[in-house]
């Protein structure tokens, strides 16, 4: 992302060194790691169309508890949800019955 005026240029890279060191911090991915997720995504959460800008809110990191593994970036709704319904393969299939009516 190329910025002309050098002082908003900075402001921008000091952002993204802060959250750069938020996410090693606290979710243990990189922010090369965390951009390539959102770019695999299309740019948005994984279930809508919210992005980095939307309500000014960063996408959330998601993992699967059990393993670890970074999984994908959710707007803060859909963490939310997730949260909810248990996280869980068999939590979600329960909804996914009674959503069908089973
Ligand atoms: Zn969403």
């Amino acid at each position: 992302m190329g910025h002309k005026d050098p002082q908003v240029r900075r402001a921008y890279d000091q952002r993204r060194s802060r959250a750069g060191y938020h996410l090693k911090n606290r979710y243990r991915i990189s922010l090369v790691e965390y951009d390539k997720m959102l770019d695999k995504q299309g740019g948005h959460c994984v279930f809508c169309t919210a992005t980095c800008e939307t309500n000014g809110h960063k996408l959330a990191v998601d993992h699967d508890k059990m393993t670890g593994r970074f999984r994908g970036v959710l707007c803060r709704r859909h963490n939310a949800a997730l949260g909810t319904f248990g996280d869980t393969e068999t939590s979600i299939l329960r909804v996914l019955d009674y959503v069908r009516g089973k």
